[in-house]
């Protein structure tokens, strides 16, 4: 746990200035922890009034009590006046998935069933403590080349449901107005949502379904629809299964089917579908999602200028 903000470096990269990446929340920076010399991806949020804030801290809450090996680490947060609030977060040296998609297309399947194997461990222990994602997508699912994993990051979204839902299997009618509210990506969006319904954790396993199809076919699955109404057709119409079918194995191909079904009462949940024989394949290679993140070429912040870029600001205060 990091204690104090005076405790870092900001490290330089080739895209200047130490960022990784942006996001639609902010931008995200890298530095290293001095006392302890480890890397850490640090995600700077434009959050200045006292409410954000404190709605922020909140949601940090849940993220930091939350600790599982296939979820993103948080190791703390902090506010300074001038680029708002500043949460520490376990550094992915292999970046998010959509980089990797977008770079090198198509995943293979051997590589796809470890990451996904992952991200349902990941969704397993959140469901299990009653929490939602809520963002489930490749820009939130983080790759590390030094422990070989895949991890879901950015919980910026997520929402303890204990206290507004202690049912944690139908959220339909209990659930808070919160719990309601339209976010997420539209491509990434379930029937349910499109229809306006609540989101639940059967939503956040539509979303990984739309991952795996996003990584068999290369490229985001409804990449050339914009509207919301094409979206809607899109999801009504076609099911993600088909889109697929004739160009990935048999296995892949049901394993999309059960984690998208329409209704989202017969979707599997993230426990049986780590039963699924495509999954349980992974078995037979479990180490092929270690050996493709390191024959992986080089991702822009691998290369990193030991230049330091100062230290970050002193005046931060813990959030
Ligand atoms: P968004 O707000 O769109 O969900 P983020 O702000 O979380 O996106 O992240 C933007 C980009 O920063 C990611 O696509 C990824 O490349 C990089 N990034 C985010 N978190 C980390 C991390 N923990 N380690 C390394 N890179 C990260």
């Amino acid at each position: 746990i990091v204690r104090s903000f005076d405790e870092f470096t900001r490290i330089s990269t080739i895209r200047g200035n130490g960022t990784l990446g942006t996001g639609i929340t902010g931008s995200v920076y890298l530095a290293r922890h001095e006392p302890t010399g480890k890397k850490v991806a640090v995600k700077r949020i434009n959050a200045f009034d006292e409410k954000k804030r404190e709605q922020l801290k909140k949601e940090l809450t849940t993220l930091i009590s939350h600790e599982s090996r296939f979820l993103v680490r948080s190791h703390g947060a902090f506010y300074d006046g001038k680029e708002g609030v500043h949460i520490v977060l376990e550094y992915m040296d292999r970046g998010s998935l959509d980089d990797v998609v977008s770079m090198f297309g198509k995943i293979p399947e051997s590589v796809l069933r470890r990451i996904t194997e992952h991200c349902l461990r990941g969704l397993k222990f959140l469901h299990e403590n009653h929490v939602l994602h809520r963002d489930v997508k490749t820009g939130n699912i983080l790759l590390s080349r030094r422990l070989g994993r895949a991890k879901l990051g950015d919980f910026g979204l997520a929402r303890d449901l204990k206290e507004s839902n202690p049912n944690a299997n139908s959220m339909g009618e209990g659930s808070t107005s919160e719990t309601k509210t339209f976010v997420g990506t539209f491509a990434y969006m379930s029937p349910e949502r499109l229809h306006g319904d609540s989101y639940t954790y059967a939503s956040d396993i539509w979303g990984l379904g739309m991952v795996v199809v996003e990584c068999a076919l290369g490229r985001p699955p409804f990449d050339s629809l914009h509207q919301y109404f094409d979206i809607v057709q899109a999801v009504e119409g076609t099911p993600p299964a088909s889109l697929v079918e004739g160009k990935v194995s048999g296995d892949l191909v049901d394993f999309i089917r059960l984690s998208t079904a329409h209704n989202p009462t017969r979707r599997q949940t993230a426990s049986q579908l780590l039963k699924h024989r495509w999954i349980e394949k992974g078995r037979d290679d479990p180490d092929a999602l270690r050996r493709w993140l390191h024959e992986l070429p080089g991702l822009h912040h691998d290369i990193v200028s030991e230049r330091s870029g100062g230290s970050v600001r002193a005046q931060a205060r813990q959030l």
